[in-house]
């Protein structure tokens, strides 16, 4: 898949140089996490550190998460456009983005983290769920889009973390039985609160491991 030169008339997302959906200098620039990172939340190790910060913040309900890109620069460009173009290529430029870095990781079944009804940040899209579809083809995974719904909406923005964690572990509700190992998947991790709300109803549901993946992330350095 060379999602890259799939439409010669695209403009590149960042740039907007005509010819690919994303150039080489924007590919090359783009903010990639890149080099030791913590085995287990996937942020940039700080070796001086015994106990990883976000580790601790996210709890012990996610097994592994890992992200493609910062969020900042060329990477928050990058997910603007995705929400804004809402064009299925930008889905798959995002899977191709993570397929990059990430391994396949050792799970059973992909869920991904449900769009809110409605929701005005994708324009009639559902991004996590095409981003889900595009690594489940690449992986040969089967994505279960009928498990993990979103039972309420309310605004995240201006709640501060602990108020978001529970602002979104009640977001979150299961329509049936799940096995295995299962994959969240969403466009970005800023908290973790979200991703963990998610993992708590796969765990209740019967998951027996729960990984994340997301295109990018809010690296605190904490
Ligand atoms: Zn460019
Ligand atoms: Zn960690």
């Amino acid at each position: 898949m060379d999602v890259l030169r799939l439409l010669a008339d695209e403009r590149c997302v960042v740039c907007a140089a005509r010819g690919m959906l994303l150039c080489r200098p924007c590919r090359r620039a783009l903010p990639w996490l890149a080099g030791p990172l913590c085995h287990r939340c996937g942020e940039p190790a700080q070796q001086e550190r015994i106990a990883c910060p976000v580790c601790e913040r996210l709890g012990r309900r996610l097994d592994c998460v890992r992200s493609a890109l910062r969020l900042e620069g060329s990477g928050r460009a990058l997910l603007h456009a995705w929400k804004d173009a809402a064009r299925a290529p930008v889905a798959e430029l995002a899977a191709t983005c993570l397929l990059a870095v990430v391994t396949r990781p050792a799970v059973d079944v992909i869920v991904a983290v449900p769009a809110a009804p409605g929701r005005a940040a994708w324009r009639g899209i559902d991004g996590p769920r095409d981003l889900a579809r595009a690594l489940g083809r690449s992986w040969s995974l089967p994505v279960r889009d009928d498990v993990l719904i979103r039972i309420a909406e309310r605004p995240q923005r201006g709640l501060r973390a602990p108020a978001r964690r529970r602002n979104a572990g009640a977001s979150f509700a299961m329509a049936g039985r799940i096995t295995g190992r299962a994959l969240l998947v969403d466009d970005v991790m800023t908290t973790g609160a979200t991703l963990g709300a998610c993992a708590r109803q796969l765990q209740a549901a019967g998951a027996e491991q729960v990984h994340a993946l997301t295109l990018a992330r809010v690296v605190t350095g904490a």
